[in-house]
C-alpha cells in the first residue's frame, strides 16, 4: 500500500508542477516587539526594494542594510543618504520572485528567510510579513517545533501536521495568516538542506492529514501525559476535525512529571481550562503551568499542583511520536494512532486528492 502511495505521489509531482505553487504569509519576529529592523541580502540574488514609489536595490555580498524604523506610526525607510515614510514597503527578487534575506533587530536577532517581503506598522511596531514557499514554511516548522534527535518518522509525522495547518488554518491574525510563535506555528530560519527536518519534509511533500476528505488544521503538543486530550475537556471550541482521546503509551507508563506553586488567584483562572492556563502562562511567564492535566492542593496561600505531560495535549503527542517512531513506527502509523479516522491527502494545483 505504501509502495503505490509513493508511485502516485512520484506521478502527481511529476505531472503536477503546481504542486510547488502553495504559499503561506507569516508575520515574524513579533516575539521581539521590533521599534526598527535592518534588512540586507544573504543569498546569491540581489534583494529589490519597492518604496515609496520607488526601486533600491541590495546587492549580494555587499554588506549594505536598508534600515527600517517605527515614527509616529509610519515606517521611515533610511536607504544610503535616502530617508521616505511611508505605510509600506515590499521586497523580492528581480523578477518579483522569492528571495534570500536577512533581517535583523538590532541587539535582539538576526534571522535568515525565503520569500517575498512586506514590512508594515502596527501597534507602534515593525511587522515584517514574509510569503514563503509552502514547503519551505514547513522545513523551518518542523525544524523549530521538534527536538534534534527525533526520529525521521515522527519528523515525517510534525511535517505532514506542520503543512496541514498552514493549508487549513489559514486568517488566524488580522494582516497575515500565522504568527511565528507557539500561538500558531512556531518558526525560525528554514533548516539546512541535508538535515533531517529538511528531508522529513523533502519525504512527505505536499501529504497532508484529512478528515472527511477536508484537509483540516491539527493540533498537538510536546506530550500528553498519558492521553491526548480532547478540545471540550480543555473548555476549547470544536473544529473540523472531532478529536479523539487516545492512549499514549509511552506518555502512559513514563509521563512528564511536574509541580508548581500557585497563589490561589492564579490557580482560580485554571478552572477555565486552557484559556485560563495560557493566561496564566503570560502573566506568569511560559511553562508557569506545563498543562491541563493536574491535581491541586490548598497550602497556606498557596495552591500546589502536581501535573503531567506539556502543552493543551489534543492531537498528536511529539514525544509519544518519537517513542512510536523509535520502535519503527512509520509515520502513518503515528498519524493514525493520534488522529483516528483521518487519511492522508497529496496537494494539487486546486484540490487534494487522496493518496490511499
Ligand atoms: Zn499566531
Ligand atoms: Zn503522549
Amino acid at each position: 500500500m505504501l509502495g503505490r502511495a509513493v508511485l502516485l505521489l512520484f506521478l502527481a509531482l511529476t505531472l503536477n508542477p503546481l504542486v510547488n505553487a502553495q504559499e503561506v504569509r507569516i508575520g515574524v519576529l513579533g516575539l521581539f516587539h521590533p521599534r526598527e529592523v535592518k534588512l540586507r541580502a544573504s543569498g546569491k540574488e540581489a534583494v529589490v526594494i519597492h518604496a515609496a514609489g520607488q526601486t533600491f536595490v541590495l546587492e549580494p555580498d555587499s554588506h549594505v542594510a536598508a534600515s527600517l524604523h517605527v515614527s509616529n506610526n509610519e515606517l521611515l525607510f533610511e536607504f544610503g543618504s535616502h530617508v521616505f515614510r511611508m505605510a509600506e514597503l515590499r521586497a523580492a527578487a528581480r523578477n518579483n520572485g522569492d528571495v534570500s534575506f536577512l533581517i535583523t533587530v538590532p541587539g535582539k536577532v538576526a534571522r535568515a528567510y525565503r520569500g517575498r517581503l512586506e514590512v508594515k506598522v502596527a501597534y507602534g511596531e515593525v511587522v515584517p510579513i514574509i510569503t514563503m514557499d509552502l514547503e519551505t514554511a514547513v522545513a523551518s516548522a518542523v525544524a523549530a517545533e521538534s527536538d534534534s534527535d527525533a526520529s525521521l518518522e515522527a519528523l515525517k509525522a510534525q511535517a505532514v501536521v506542520a503543512r496541514s495547518y498552514f493549508i487549513a488554518g489559514r486568517g488566524r491574525h488580522h494582516d497575515f495568516d500565522f504568527c511565528d510563535l507557539t500561538h500558531c506555528q512556531f518558526l525560525r530560519e528554514p533548516p539546512a538542506q541535508d538535515s533531517s527536518a529538511a528531508v522529513a519534509t523533502r519525504e512527505t511533500h505536499g501529504i497532508v492529514l484529512s478528515y472527511e476528505e477536508k484537509p483540516f488544521a491539527p493540533m498537538f503538543s510536546r506530550s500528553c501525559g498519558g492521553h491526548t486530550r480532547t478540545p471540550a475537556e480543555s473548555g476549547l471550541p470544536g473544529s473540523a476535525y472531532p478529536y479523539f482521546s487516545v492512549l499514549c503509551e509511552f506518555c502512559y507508563k513514563s509521563p512528564f512529571r511536574w509541580t508548581r506553586r500557585l497563589s490561589l488567584e492564579d490557580s482560580a483562572l485554571l478552572e477555565k481550562g486552557e484559556s485560563g492556563r495560557l493566561a496564566v502562562d503570560r502573566r506568569l511567564g511560559w511553562n508557569a503551568v506545563p498543562s491541563n492535566t493536574f491535581r491541586s492542593r490548598q497550602d497556606g496561600e498557596e495552591m500546589i499542583l502536581e501535573g503531567t505531560g506539556q502543552g493543551h495535549g489534543i492531537g498528536l503527542c511529539q514525544r509519544g511520536a518519537k517513542a512510536m517512531a523509535d520502535e519503527g513506527g512509520t509515520f502513518r502509523e503515528i498519524l493514525d494512532h493520534y488522529f483516528p479516522n483521518t487519511s492522508l491527502m497529496l496537494l494539487g494545483d486546486r484540490v487534494a486528492s487522496p493518496i490511499d
